[in-house]
């Protein structure tokens, strides 16, 4: 077809699915989309945590990337070697390709190694094959010391290591070792969830508090002792543990890295509201822009921004290929829930590019929202594929 143009969009996660689906749902054979993504599965993260207590089986929360064929959408299963912004090229292992528009929606890379003795020590909260392998092992657990680390920010979903300690909390009530096992959460935060502001994070720690659950804040961890079990922070204390669930450190792609995309820690700088790179026809969503709230720090990484930030860009190039102003804007209003565990869930909803701070508010645990949260997640694995 002529004239059709070529939208690669890199990353097959939350940014990259919304994007694919949007731009071939409004353009039709105006346009070839291609989606480029290493793995050949959709994993739907937020299920993890279900999945860590067997409430979830792996196939439920995965879908092949190559069922968008069915939609028009090309799907290539390949590594991303190289961006080249000059000639507009994507390289891949085996294949160069060249774009009209290209949509950079490829993640945070998770690095365990960067602390030593963390990978040899504990589980990985944020891989499925670690996830699962918790799962496995729990059961053996019948009494002793669980920590829960965030070992260094940024991290994805700020919730997310709150929401392990609710459910193993449930969990282990419910087994009827409640009282022989004790949950800590170690961070370098200084309070849960602090972009969302203070009065969220103190209404989380105390949720903490009445189920007994020790929360270490400004912990930033060094490095762990895996003969021990033994946790060395910053600030020179130390912790033991019998089970070590961690949050790895985070840094940007390493493609992004050797294309030279992007800042000093590797992620995108962006036109917030946009999603424009500096470079022309160029875009960054999701967990791999720098973007940052009033405040100066960063923008929480989740898949909510992903999802958002997606949509606005999908709909500016279906505006441009009209020849319409591409005026659509992000402007932060974002939403996510909490599980608190007992089958209820915290609602928290708001802008986080508010000034001179967010604005978000927070809904009290209750059974709608945990509903809620299994019901988006069917709706997602249904909606995009
Ligand atoms: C346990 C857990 C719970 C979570 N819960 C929530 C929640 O409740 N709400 C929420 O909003 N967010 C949640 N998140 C965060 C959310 O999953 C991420 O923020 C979101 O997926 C980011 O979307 P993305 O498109 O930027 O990147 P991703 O979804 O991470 O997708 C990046 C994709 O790029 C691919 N990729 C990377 N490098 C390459 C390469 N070189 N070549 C080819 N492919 C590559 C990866 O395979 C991946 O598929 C959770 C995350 C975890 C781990």
């Amino acid at each position: 077809m002529t004239n059709q143009k070529t939208i690669i969009i890199l990353g097959g996660g939350t940014g990259g699915l919304v994007t694919a689906n949007e731009l071939k749902k409004k353009t039709g054979r105006k346009t070839r989309v291609i989606l480029i993504d290493k793995n050949p599965n959709h994993i739907y993260a937020p299920s993890f945590l279900w999945l860590m207590l067997g409430k979830r089986q792996t196939e439920k929360i995965q879908k092949p990337l190559s069922l968008l064929i069915r939609k028009g959408i090309e799907f290539i299963n390949e590594e991303i070697i190289k961006i080249d912004t000059e000639n507009k090229l994507v390289k891949t292992q085996n294949q160069s390709l060249r774009y009209d528009y290209l949509i950079i929606s490829l993640g945070a890379e998770l690095a365990p190694e960067k602390i030593p003795g963390l990978t040899q020590s504990g589980y990985n909260l944020y891989e499925l094959k670690e996830v699962e392998r918790l799962r496995d092992d729990l059961g053996n657990l019948s009494r002793g010391k669980v920590a829960i680390v965030v070992s260094s920010l940024p991290f994805k979903c700020p919730a997310a290591p709150y929401e392990a300690a609710f459910l193993l909390n449930e969990h282990f009530q419910e087994r009827g070792i409640g009282d022989k096992t004790e949950i800590n959460i170690y961070t370098p935060e200084t309070l849960p969830l602090p972009a969302a502001g203070s009065d969220i994070g103190k209404a989380v720690a105390k949720i903490l508090a009445k189920r007994k659950i020790g929360f270490n804040p400004e912990a930033k961890l060094n490095s762990v002792n895996p003969e021990k079990k033994e946790l060395k922070f910053e600030n020179g204390k130390t912790d033991n543990f019998d089970l070590l669930i961690f949050i790895p450190p985070h840094q940007g792609p390493k493609v992004i890295t050797n294309s030279g995309l992007g800042n000093e820690a590797s992620w995108i700088s962006v036109d917030k509201e946009t999603l424009k790179t500096k470079y022309d026809k160029i875009f960054a969503i999701g967990d791999v822009i720098a973007s940052t709230i009033a405040s100066g720090k960063p923008r929480p990484k989740a898949g909510v921004f992903a999802h958002y930030e997606a949509k606005v860009v999908a709909e500016n190039i279906v505006r441009e290929l009209q020849g319409l102003p591409a005026n659509k804007k992000y402007n932060g209003n974002a939403s996510c829930f909490l599980e608190t565990g007992f089958g209820k869930a915290a609602f928290a909803y708001g802008n986080f590019y508010n000034t001179p701070a967010p604005a978000i508010k927070m809904k009290c645990p209750g059974r709608i929202w945990h509903w809620n949260k299994i019901l988006f997640e069917k709706y997602w694995l249904w909606k995009w594929f």
